[in-house]
């Protein structure tokens, strides 16, 4: 069995069971049910690991709930924690991780992030300046994890609206010798920036860690779909497209605060005759690009498909069975809808 795991801290949309209300998809008995989408690749021998038999664990994200799960399963201290945006539900964990580890070993705790995500997540916690050691993500430069041995990573720039400034997917490649990985977590997310040299880095992903948060298109959420539609042919999504400029899904990176080098890493974009409707805006048009081996789906909501669509909202179970049954994927990828505390070990391996 392979060393390396990713372990589900967390799946939930921002406010997976909103107070006053039931959802579903999740249960507001749990209180694991009840945490943010959050995730830590970990290296162990062991299934179930411990604090100790725990050799490594980097964290991607860690909104509401996140320190909860570390603290009742493990009690441990992430090495590092990787923000793929700066909205609170994938944050606010940061302030008790960073803060214990200060606390700890007195030293500033390791984040990465890139540039404009940074200078959000500082705003938000100015309790923590002077505690937290930035490690800087340039859009699609590759970087080692100083941290742990065999980790390399490379940020992709996503567009999830205007607030989600710097909000990157960021794809991880490890290979310590006897386990070679190579996982994608998308964060939130309404169309990767993908140029077209990056489809190599993405091909043979052993695992795409993806924002499932509707099953169909209402680009307003700033979050994409799992498909484009019952009817495969969203109006919603064709409105959008057709009032989408690439100057719209550039605008959250081209800030003021950012450097001129992260500036310059988007140059590709205004540089090329580029159609927005060349870019994926359902997971179903991603998947079919790169051809993962597992799709696990998080971050669910179903309330737009609800609202706008009139289709129910599911239970996990469905949502699981209806995309096995429902999307057009080459035979080899699988669908996985992980409930918190899984550890998901490559299942096509
Ligand atoms: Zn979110
Ligand atoms: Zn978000």
């Amino acid at each position: 069995m392979s060393k390396i795991k990713v372990r589900v801290n967390g799946r939930g949309n921002a406010w997976p069971v909103v107070l006053g209300q039931d959802h579903p998809f999740y249960d507001r008995q749990n209180y694991q049910d009840l945490a943010n989408a959050s995730f830590s690749i970990i290296k162990s021998d062991v299934n179930d690991p411990k604090e100790k038999e725990i050799e490594w664990d980097l964290m991607i994200d860690t909104g509401h709930g996140a320190v909860q799960y570390l603290l009742k399963n493990c009690n441990r201290i992430p090495e590092a924690v990787f923000l793929t945006h700066p909205h609170i539900d994938h944050t606010l964990g940061l302030d008790w991780i960073v803060q214990s580890f200060f606390k700890r070993y007195k030293k500033p705790y390791p984040v990465y992030a890139t540039i404009l995500c940074w200078k959000f997540v500082k705003s938000t916690f100015p309790q923590l300046n002077g505690m937290i050691e930035f490690k800087e993500l340039i859009p699609y430069e590759k970087r080692k994890v100083d941290e742990v041995n065999g980790v390399e990573l490379i940020p992709i720039p996503v567009y999830h609206g205007k607030s989600a400034i710097g909000a990157s997917m960021i794809l991880f490649n490890i290979n310590d010798g006897n386990n070679r990985k190579k996982i994608l977590f998308t964060g939130d997310i309404l169309t990767p920036l993908l140029r077209k040299e990056d489809y190599a880095s993405l091909v043979e992903l052993d695992l795409l860690v993806v924002d499932a948060n509707n099953r169909f298109p209402y680009p307003k959420s700033n979050h994409w779909s799992i498909s484009n539609g019952p009817d495969k042919q969203s109006k919603y999504l064709a409105d959008f497209i057709d009032q989408c400029t690439i100057g719209l899904l550039l605008e959250p990176h081209l800030k003021e605060q950012a450097s001129d080098n992260y500036r310059r890493c988007f140059n590709y974009f205004l540089n090329k005759k580029i159609l927005t409707r060349d870019f994926h805006f359902t997971i179903e048009s991603f998947i079919k690009s790169i051809c993962p081996k597992n799709v696990a789906l998080i971050h669910y909501s179903g309330g737009e498909d609800h609202k706008y669509y009139s289709e129910p909202i599911l239970t996990d179970k469905q949502l699981e069975r209806w995309a096995k049954d429902s999307i057009n994927t080459p035979n080899t990828c699988q669908f996985i809808v992980p409930y918190v505390s899984q550890h998901m070990y490559f299942v096509n391996n």
